[in-house]
């Protein structure tokens, strides 16, 4: 864990402590009664627990003038760090009916935000036994909130993505073998080399050779590696610095399998310029919007502009996607503790294509990228 010497690890409970402090104010603000979260990133950065995704329900009642209950499932409660400085558990024995637990905890409280990713059957039991409610997605109340990272986030981030950086140096230097092998063979040992680098989870590792360097959600497959090939690597997981659930790292580096050629020298230093622009425009204050209108210059003045076919970045935490997204429409102002990633791409179907991907905290003093790996076209030629 990447600590700056002489500071103390982060306290887990106070930060956590804290963000409820923000939810309740921002339930006031908006007359929120009582949220209710499930599935979803929204519980483990309250709570520090992850729901599983089963149909045993899982969920937070977090009354605006009450203090919370969890209601889980007898059988997992034992996975739950409890704090009861922080929240009540309420565990359900298999003969109970969790929504009667949930809908006595709501009581008579009317409006209320519930997990957009909690499943439709619980709040349509939910809607049934509280039949004067009105209901919003949770989102309103934390999305804003979850994407302005405290300094344990940024902390876990760093942490993340120095490891996702080491992994990158190791595919960049050649120490993983290309030429020759399945993108599924590359992309699973990505995956081991991100666990051995501490990820305690993998959520993807894109191998994307020849043409398919050209899609940027390319499905690995049995396609073998040839010689003088382009190779786009994106790969991320998560790492846990506190024993929760952990953090996403997130990183994209091109190379290339032998001597690059003029078209692909001059197509990626336009990439990178258009990358290393767009960070630098990071700063706080800048509408995201901006942010994404600054690599599209760059690549639309190149003639590239109808091959980048993707927003210019999005938000990431407990999840790898979340807000703020980099998009033309989105005018959210940057403020200190933003954290996303800034990763344009040139895609030319049927051809090739590169995209360099790093990901950017904002903070008072200017962006900081989190990734630090070589940012150049690396020739790779094993
Ligand atoms: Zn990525
Ligand atoms: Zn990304």
């Amino acid at each position: 864990m990447a600590l700056i010497e002489g500071t103390a690890p982060p306290d887990p409970g106070k930060a956590r402590a804290a963000r409820t402090d923000r939810v309740r104010s921002r339930m006031a603000e908006l007359g929120v009664d009582a949220l209710l979260l499930s599935h979803g990133a929204d519980l483990p950065w309250l709570t520090g627990y992850e729901a599983m995704p089963l149909e045993r329900l899982t969920m937070l009642v977090l009354p605006a003038d009450q203090d919370a209950t969890l209601v889980v499932p007898a059988l997992e409660a034992f996975r739950v760090d409890h704090d009861p400085g922080l929240f009540a558990m309420r565990p359900w024995a298999e003969t109970e009916d969790p929504l009667d637990l949930v809908a006595q905890l709501v009581g008579s409280r009317r409006s209320l935000a519930i997990s957009e990713r909690s499943w439709a059957v619980s709040l349509l039991g939910l809607q049934g036994r509280l039949c004067n409610a009105s209901w919003q997605p949770a989102s309103v109340v934390t999305s804003g909130l979850r994407a302005v990272k405290d300094n344990a986030e940024v902390t876990a981030l760093r942490a993340a993505s120095r490891a996702a950086d080491r992994v990158a140096r190791q595919l960049m230097g050649g120490e993983i073998p290309l030429i020759g092998r399945s993108e599924a063979q590359v992309s699973e040992e990505i995956g081991a080399r991100l666990r051995a680098e501490g990820h305690n989870r993998v959520n993807f590792a894109i191998v994307g050779s020849g043409p398919n360097s050209a899609s940027p959600h390319h499905e690995p497959g049995f396609r073998v590696i040839g010689a003088g090939e382009v190779v786009v690597c994106d790969f991320g997981g998560r790492l846990s610095t506190d024993g929760g659930p952990g953090y996403c790292s997130d990183i994209t580096r091109t190379v290339v399998t032998g001597p690059p050629d003029a078209e692909l020298v001059e197509l990626y230093a336009v990439l990178h310029e258009a990358q290393a622009g767009a960070v630098r425009a990071a700063t706080v204050g800048s509408a995201c919007e901006e942010v994404d209108g600054v690599a599209r210059r760059v690549i639309t003045a190149a003639g590239w502009g109808d091959a980048f076919i993707h927003r210019t970045g999005h938000g990431i935490g407990l999840e790898e996607h979340e807000d703020p997204y980099l998009v033309a429409g989105n005018a959210t102002q940057l403020v200190a503790g933003h954290a996303f990633s800034v990763e344009p791409g040139i895609y030319l179907q049927g051809r090739f294509g590169a995209r360099l991907e790093d990901i950017v905290v904002a903070t008072e003093t200017g962006p900081e990228a989190l990734n630090v790996a070589d940012h150049g076209l690396a020739v790779v030629e094993a």
